[in-house]
């Protein structure tokens, strides 16, 4: 039997990539490594009101409404920008990933759990997948690969493929303790809560989630733990840790990759991340219709441009905002404390840039941020600014 398409990775992406694929009447299998769909979990689970509306999602996943976000400055400063309405939602990423994956399979496309890909032999009119099964290797035939294996990248590995740089993460699930406000994220900058990223605590269910991301050369833990000694206990005598659990994050840009003849990437493993949040949801999802949209015409010329053209369509579609976050981290990394705290104390005094923040700001498309610009620039403390924006010009290069 040859399929029409096997799916790599039975996450949220791979799971609505093969949703939209068998509503298309296209023949797909979704191999998934693990033995359930959704876990283990790695994701906070932070989703923008845009996906909402775009795709076919199901809403019953959502657990909490947020409408911004308290952002503390390594001094200890905040700003608050909250919109009137909802921006984001938290969602039960496990119940996310098993409600997506039982509309795929009711849609017709099939599953194959404890299957994990190790490799590929390509011949004149198909492909045929290695695939590891409790021990056991089998083999799967297919006319078109679609990759959405997750961060780790093991496949595409395995195959020669290079991975970047990426954060590593961890999380805890806390019970017994509230966020400072139940519609906001709040996060944490400086090198006290992070190397390289941010710390986060964020309304969950009737908890509360407090992660971090790291360079890899750091401990996530420890950060993890002193912020509890030193700021949630003031909140709380006593922390209840329910669950603990990490991952990686691509945080260095999408990778652009077509492997002739038949092989599409998606969601984490081409990097379709916020590099400023890590948030990959969103873009993934974005980038799962666009390769089913191609594989479909695809399978029915022929024409290998169809497939080869992917990466091409994903970045006009998404791609400038990706490297617009790019550049945003490439700056909020290469900025030490004292720097921070500047930004925070100007943003502080200009009631102007903050309500521009909050009416404009968006969490899927951070260029929003951009129509600040006029107002930093009139502002009168810009001229204080003037030395970070070297810097700034440097993480264009
Ligand atoms: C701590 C943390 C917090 C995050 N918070 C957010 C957030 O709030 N919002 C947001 O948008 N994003 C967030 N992200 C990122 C988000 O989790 C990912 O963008 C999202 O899960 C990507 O979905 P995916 O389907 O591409 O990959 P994944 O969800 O990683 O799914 C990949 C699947 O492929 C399977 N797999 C891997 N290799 C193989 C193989 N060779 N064969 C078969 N199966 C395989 C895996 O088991 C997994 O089920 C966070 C990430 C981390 C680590």
């Amino acid at each position: 039997m040859i399929w029409d398409l096997v799916i790599i990775g039975g996450g949220p992406v791979g799971s609505y990539a093969g949703y939209l694929s068998a509503k298309n009447n296209i023949k797909t299998l979704i191999l998934e490594e693990h033995d359930k769909i959704g876990e283990p979990i790695h994701c906070l689970g932070k989703l923008s009101i845009h996906a909402f509306e775009e795709f076919d999602l199901p809403k019953e996943t959502i657990v909490n409404d947020l409408k911004g976000g308290y952002f503390f400055s390594p001094s200890g400063e905040y700003l608050k920008l909250k919109k009137d309405s909802s921006d984001s939602f938290i969602l039960d990423r496990i119940l996310f990933d098993k409600t997506i994956a039982e509309k795929a399979e009711k849609s017709g496309c099939s599953y194959s759990l404890n299957s994990k890909a190790i490799g590929v032999n390509h011949y004149e009119n198909h492909s045929t997948l290695m695939v590891e099964e409790k021990g056991k290797t089998k083999y799967i035939n297919t006319k078109v690969i679609l990759v959405a294996e997750g961060a780790k990248r093991q496949f595409l590995r395995k195959i020669g493929l290079k991975t970047r740089p990426y954060l590593v993460s961890l999380q805890y699930e806390i019970s017994d303790l509230n966020p400072l406000d139940k519609e906001c994220v709040e996060v944490y900058f400086g090198s006290n809560y992070s190397q390289g990223f941010f710390l986060w605590v964020s309304p969950f269910k009737n908890m509360v989630k407090l992660g971090i991301a790291v360079n890899p050369s750091y401990n996530p833990k420890v950060f993890l733990d002193n912020f509890i000694r030193n700021k949630l206990k003031e909140r709380s005598e006593k922390i209840y840790i329910e669950k603990a659990y990490g991952g990686i994050i691509p945080i260095f840009g999408p990778y652009e990759e077509f492997i002739p003849p038949n092989i599409l990437i998606v969601g984490d493993s081409a990097g379709y991340n916020k590099s400023t949040t890590g948030g990959g949801i969103y873009f993934g999802l974005k980038g799962a219709e666009i390769a089913v949209s191609q594989i479909k015409k695809y399978l029915e010329d022929n024409s290998i441009s169809h497939l080869s053209n992917y990466p091409k369509l994903t970045k006009k579609s998404f791609g400038k905002e990706l490297i617009f976050t790019k550049i945003v981290r490439k700056f909020l990394n290469s900025l030490n404390d004292n720097d921070l705290n500047l930004i925070w104390a100007i943003l502080k005094e200009n009631d102007e840039i903050l309500k521009t923040i909050e009416k404009h700001g968006d969490t899927a498309y951070q260029t929003s941020i951009i129509k600040i610009f006029p107002n930093l620039i009139t502002s009168k403390n810009f001229f204080k600014l003037l030395p970070l924006i070297k810097t700034f010009v440097k993480s264009l290069l």
